[in-house]
Parts: structure tokens; C-alpha cells; sequence
């Protein structure tokens, strides 16, 4: 018996592998920052017996339709599979001896992007000419999970270079989706320099928790962007609470007017980030960035009879924590 399949990845090959739920909800973004459970892992082995369960998906209209969607079957080699899989050993035995009735292995994954995983098989069959030298970002991050999967790195690491090459130039300033798609593709095609890069610009971009759009992103980089944020908005309001105290008690400031107008500027250009009320949670709502430019440009007022050789003013008194803060957030360590 002969299955026909939808693609011939390898018309020789012993094993066939379907996709179930190929359209699947990918890398959703959620506005009320609200996280999501986490993509379930494929089965490793073995055509499902039962039907598998519904994806987690909000919008309860959608779910039927992408329930009907037909699987989608690729005959591949378990020996090639094996060779690009940096899996265990024990892992990859499994994948090549388990002969269905028809005579073929079976393995299924699914909720990935066929598309994505037409790519994958082709390179990691050797099949380069059906593989395309840039892909959009999206593409790159479904590519990735399945990279991430199958541990092929080093067998598409050719190919991922050239795909993070062609899209460099398009690494997003600002935090949102895209930028959590880039941290993802970064970590998982180990593009060190890039991710440090795409993880200051979330710290200091990000007004709150950050998402993880449901993607296994490690999480001691979740953790290192989350600790990152609360130490240097502890490090902001810790210099701004001290400014304050030292115009209190005469230690900041050149004269009474002088500190004055600065204390009364501070506490005044402050008043929606929280800093000085502890009944809130200080800059919720606001990214660091944000902040510590409108720290910089908070004016003080001034009068031709107040001149009298002072020229202080919020960001001359802030100026040197405030560089400390960034030069932190950048070394991301
Ligand atoms: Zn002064």
C-alpha cells in the first residue's frame, strides 16, 4: 500500500508525517497585556488515536472553522529527520521504528504552519532550490518554532543566517508584537548580538509585563526583561525621591528660590507617573523611555528677578542616575 500524501518531501521515504490543525491562531498579541497559555508540544510519535483538544483561542466564533481544517500529510525519511534532529538519541530511535499497518512510521505534529514545515523537510531533505532566501518575519517565527522543536538548528543554520540577514533592517524601536517575535527568532537562532539589542529596546519601550504571544521564550529571558524594568524604574524613582528629599533639607539646589521652583517642577511634572504617592505602583503604564525623557523635559520656571546666577534645573539634577539607568538597561546581562 502506497498513501498518497499531499507533498513528496521524499517519494522514497519511510515515514509520514501529518499536521493536524494547520491553520492554528499563531503568536497572538493581546492587548490588556492578559497572558495565554503556552502552544502544547506536538506528539512525538504515532498518529493521534482520539481527537486532540481544542486550542486555547479567545474568540469563541473562530473556533469551529478552524477546527474543519483538513490535515496535511508530507512523506519525509526518518533517517533524514534523525540526522538534522539535535534531539536525544533515545527521542530520534522512536521516530523510524514504529511501522504503521501500511508499512510506514508515523509521527504528528500540529497547530504549526504548513508552509513553515514544507520549509524545514525541504532543507533538511537537501531539496535547497525549493527553499526561498528571505522570508517575512512572521514566517521566520513559525519557522523557528519548529526549529525549536526538532533541535534542527544546526541543519538550517545556512539558511537562518540568510533569513535574519534579509530582515535585519526591520527590527522594530518599540515594543509590541513584532518586537517579542524578533526576541524569539534572535533566541532561537542564537543571533546573540541581535537579541541583546531587541531586548534593551523591550526594557525600555515595554509599560508593563511583558507577553511571550504564548511562544516558549526561556524563561530567564522573560525574567531577565521583567527584573530588568523593576530595577531601573526602583533606580528612577529612588533618584527622584532623593532629589526631592535633598531640596527638603537643603542639601540639592544653590539657593531657597532655586530649590523651590525645582521641587515644586519635580513633584508637578511627576504627578501622573506616581513617583512621590505610595498608594500607587510608580511608572505602570509608562516605559522607561518615556519617562526618563519627560524626567529630561520637565521645565522649571523662571523669572528675570529670580536670575541670579543659578541655572539648575530637573535634568542637570538628574542627568547623572539617569545616564546610570541607561547604561544599565543596555548591558542586559
Ligand atoms: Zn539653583
Amino acid at each position: 500500500m502506497y498513501p498518497v500524501v499531499d507533498h513528496e518531501i521524499d517519494p522514497a521515504g519511510d515515514m509520514i508525517l501529518t499536521l493536524t490543525n494547520p491553520s492554528a491562531p499563531f503568536a497572538e498579541w493581546h492587548d490588556d497585556n492578559t497572558t495565554h497559555a503556552p502552544p502544547k508540544n506536538p506528539s512525538s510519535h504515532e498518529p493521534p488515536t482520539e481527537p486532540e483538544p481544542e486550542p486555547v483561542i479567545d474568540e469563541e466564533a473562530e473556533v469551529d472553522e478552524e477546527a474543519e481544517v483538513p490535515a496535511i500529510t508530507y512523506r519525509i525519511s526518518s533517517r533524514q529527520l534523525s540526522l538534522a534532529s539535535g534531539r536525544s538519541k533515545k527521542m530520534r530511535h522512536q521516530w523510524g521504528h514504529h511501522k504503521g499497518p501500511d508499512g510506514y512510521s508515523h509521527i504528528s505534529v500540529e497547530d504549526w504552519d504548513s508552509d513553515a514545515l514544507l520549509t524545514i523537510l525541504n532543507i533538511i531533505h537537501l531539496r535547497n532550490k525549493q527553499v526561498s532566501r528571505s522570508v517575512s518575519l512572521e514566517m521566520l517565527s513559525q519557522l523557528a518554532v519548529i526549529v525549536d522543536y526538532f533541535e534542527f538548528h544546526e541543519a538550517v543554520e545556512m539558511f537562518s543566517k540568510v533569513w535574519m540577514e534579509s530582515l535585519q533592517r526591520t527590527i522594530p524601536k518599540s515594543y509590541g508584537r513584532d518586537l517579542i517575535l524578533w526576541i524569539w527568532v534572535c533566541h532561537v537562532f542564537n543571533m546573540e548580538k541581535a537579541l541583546q539589542t531587541v531586548l534593551s529596546t523591550a526594557v525600555q519601550t515595554c509599560q508593563g509585563p511583558i507577553q511571550d504571544l504564548g511562544l516558549p521564550i526561556p524563561e530567564h529571558i522573560t525574567n531577565q526583561l521583567a527584573n530588568k524594568r523593576t530595577i531601573a524604574t526602583g533606580q528612577i524613582v529612588d533618584g527622584l525621591r532623593r532629589l526631592r528629599e535633598g531640596l527638603q533639607n537643603d542639601t540639592q539646589g544653590c539657593n531657597y528660590n532655586c530649590r523651590c521652583r525645582i521641587l515644586g517642577a519635580l513633584i508637578k511634572g511627576m504627578d501622573r507617573f506616581h513617583v512621590f504617592d505610595p498608594t500607587h505602583q510608580p511608572l505602570l503604564g509608562h516605559s522607561l523611555a518615556d519617562t526618563i525623557q519627560h524626567i529630561r523635559n520637565i521645565t522649571v520656571p523662571y523669572d528675570y528677578y529670580d536670575y541670579r546666577g543659578c541655572r539648575c534645573t530637573v535634568s542637570s539634577l538628574t542627568e547623572s542616575f539617569l545616564r546610570q539607568v541607561e547604561s544599565d538597561i543596555m548591558e542586559l546581562k
